[in-house]
């Protein structure tokens, strides 16, 4: 696409005010019960436009979990440490017509990207560390790429996934079984939880998209992560299975790398323009925040930044 018409914030307010009642479309998750307390009619909209500068409407002070959102940062921190193909050697580079939390192949074979669970789980397991240290490491990124060292996660949210987490536990120690996980103790998948409980607003979000829509370069121009490798990998791993298994859909309709969390964020890379971050914890059947979906949508059309246009 050609040059961008400048983002401005009396349009995100716009398109969010439209979008303000499409939680009554969706549900809250509560499969994880502290994820269950979210208010349902929380919403933000940030962008962080070409130049490094940041937009945002709504409650943009509200906080959520990350979620699967973190699993971008993992992937990062693992492929940085082991090299792409040591990390791919364990898992495939596939879309998905499957839920997140689906045991796809495993049963046979390997996890079919680093995006589900299971390959998450095991993309985590293999940022190198006794135990606190590889969730240490997801976080310390996030606050360098967002420049917020005052996030952190969520003690609740943390033991409520580890308490319900009995499917991500199956798939740990199938893992363990077939060799793929060697780590020998929980604490790997402790830290899937915990990486899963990191609070964030869309503001942080839409820093996370632009850092990987700019080649790791941060929002404030900052260079220290600055690898074209890691954030094609990315990008490519966000558009083919980013928002679950709705992820070919969405592609056909917001052609932008995307990725989601049950939080209710969803966060998108335009290529060498700009990050966004929505939010609304009111989610499709897809496990997708319905009202941030609409409101990528709007602004994708708005703006032209569908990439396939
Ligand atoms: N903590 C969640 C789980 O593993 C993350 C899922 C997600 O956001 O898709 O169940």
């Amino acid at each position: 696409s050609t040059t961008t018409k400048e983002i401005t914030k009396s349009k995100l307010t716009e398109i969010l005010e439209k979008n303000r009642t499409a939680y009554t479309k969706g549900k809250v998750a509560d499969y994880i019960p502290e994820l269950g307390k979210m208010d349902a009619k929380a919403i933000a909209f940030s962008v962080v436009t070409e130049k490094g500068k940041v937009i945002s409407v709504g409650d943009t002070n509200k906080k959520f979990t990350i979620q699967s959102i973190s699993k971008l940062i993992a992937l990062m921190v693992a492929v940085n440490e082991k090299g792409e193909k040591n990390v791919f050697d364990k898992m495939g580079y596939y879309g998905t017509d499957k839920p997140f939390n689906h045991f796809a192949n495993l049963e046979s074979g390997k996890p079919l990207n680093p995006l589900m669970n299971a390959g998450a789980i095991l993309t985590t397991s293999l940022i190198e560390g006794e135990g606190e240290v590889g969730f240490q490491k997801i976080l310390k990124m996030i606050r360098y790429i967002t420049k917020n060292d005052l996030i952190d996660y969520s003690k609740s949210v943390y033991e409520s996934e580890k308490e319900t987490g009995h499917r991500n536990r199956g798939m740990f120690y199938i893992m363990k079984n077939s060799g793929l996980i060697e780590a020998n103790d929980e604490e790997k998948l402790n830290n899937y939880f915990k990486q899963c409980s990191i609070e964030v607003t869309a503001e942080d979000l839409a820093k996370i998209g632009y850092f990987f829509a700019h080649q790791c370069t941060r929002f404030d121009g900052d260079t220290t992560y600055k690898n074209s490798e890691i954030s094609t990998l990315v990008q490519s791993q966000m558009l083919i299975a980013g928002m679950y298994e709705y992820s070919g859909e969405y592609a056909r309709r917001v052609g932008l790398p995307s990725k989601s969390g049950v939080g209710g964020g969803i966060t998108v890379a335009v290529p060498n323009k700009m990050g966004i971050g929505v939010f609304n914890p009111s989610l499709d059947t897809h496990g997708n925040s319905v009202a941030g979906y609409q409101m990528i949508l709007d602004l994708v059309n708005e703006y032209h930044l569908n990439l396939f246009e």
